[in-house]
């Protein structure tokens, strides 16, 4: 980390003109130095629950799940932790679970996997609802959702993992956590204002975003230069999920690799975004530029940016104005 961002964890993210931004952490892969940097940021915008099954050797069973759960809200309680489930497939494979598929990114990943096997599912939401008993601070999110009967099938069965575990435990207080989807699947774009209706909230996956718009696998160097979330067609489509978003009343915020990145972070705040997650080493990088800029030059830059015909027009507007704002 530069030395010069040191001090800024000592600072909220707040902009030159007083406007307040929420940042959040990115966890999953380590929980002690993750919590470490807790008292940065508010709270956790992404917890990648399949960081930790792919450390294990089986499915972790559900009490197993449970106290691994209760023991991530607990070290970030009072603050809420958004908890994805198991968004597996693509790039993140289990030893115990074999997917072997030509097209990995345009197959069996994430909300897909849970809703075939029910059984998992459910075990997952259970030991979430579980281990939020007297804590409060869990919410839920659901990967890689494409479609509305997805939204549906998933909402029914928290619904019956409720349920059950109401059914069995009469004696215990079971919460419903606030749920909300990912939007990373260019189809979710279109659809908010019903989603609307039936989640609390969304969180742009950028990085998935940009792949599947782009239709460049994140993963393959061959065309890692082609890979770029400043495209204007990308920048186009995160600014019509904050209008719709704000049309429709529905909270939202961006949990990819974008919002770490100082370019990045001031035209999704120009765009409207007041919640961004990101790997702690972001935090007081982001802190620190947004501390000496105003929201009103970062909207003039957006919409310079946004008439950009390429990311490399985009990307040279948007490094002469770090420049010239210091
Ligand atoms: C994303 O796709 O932007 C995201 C945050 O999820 P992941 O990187 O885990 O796929
Ligand atoms: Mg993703």
């Amino acid at each position: 980390l530069n030395e010069r961002f040191l001090t800024e964890q000592d600072y909220e993210a707040i902009t030159l003109d007083g406007e307040h931004i929420s940042l959040q952490l990115n966890a999953g892969l380590d929980l002690n130095t993750e919590h470490s940097k807790s008292n940065m940021c508010d709270g956790v915008g992404l917890y990648r629950t399949e960081a930790w099954f792919m450390q294990k050797g089986q499915f972790p069973s559900q009490i197993e799940q449970e106290n691994w759960y209760r023991e991530v809200l607990t070290s970030y309680h009072p603050a809420a932790v958004v908890m994805r489930t198991l968004d597996i497939g693509g790039d993140k494979v289990l030893d115990y679970f074999n997917i072997s598929e030509d097209n990995p990114f345009l197959g069996w990943r994430g909300i897909r996997v849970s809703l075939d096997h029910p059984e998992l599912f459910l075990d997952q939401l259970k030991a979430m609802l579980k281990a939020n008993i007297g804590l409060g601070n869990l919410k839920i999110m659901l990967p890689m959702i494409s479609g509305t009967e997805e939204v549906d099938e998933a909402l029914a069965l928290l619904e019956q993992a409720y349920y059950e575990l109401a059914e069995n435990h009469p004696e215990q207080i079971l919460e419903r956590p606030e749920v909300g989807v990912m939007l990373e699947v260019p189809s979710s774009i279109f659809m908010l204002e019903e989603w609307s209706q039936k989640v609390d909230f969304c969180s742009v996956g950028s990085n998935d975003l940009t792949q599947y718009m782009l239709a460049v696998d994140r993963a393959n160097a061959r065309v890692a230069e082609l890979f770029n979330p400043y495209h204007p067609s990308v920048l186009r489509v995160l600014q019509k999920v904050a209008t719709e978003c704000h049309t429709h009343e529905l909270p939202f915020s961006l949990c990819g690799e974008l919002g770490g990145d100082p370019e990045g972070a001031i035209l999704l705040i120009a765009m409207g975004y007041r919640r961004l997650s990101m790997n702690y080493s972001s935090l007081n990088k982001i802190k620190w530029v947004l501390r000496r800029l105003k929201v009103a030059d970062m909207e003039q830059l957006l919409d310079a940016c946004l008439a950009q015909p390429t990311a490399k027009h985009v990307l040279r507007l948007t490094r002469n104005f770090m420049i010239e704002h210091n």
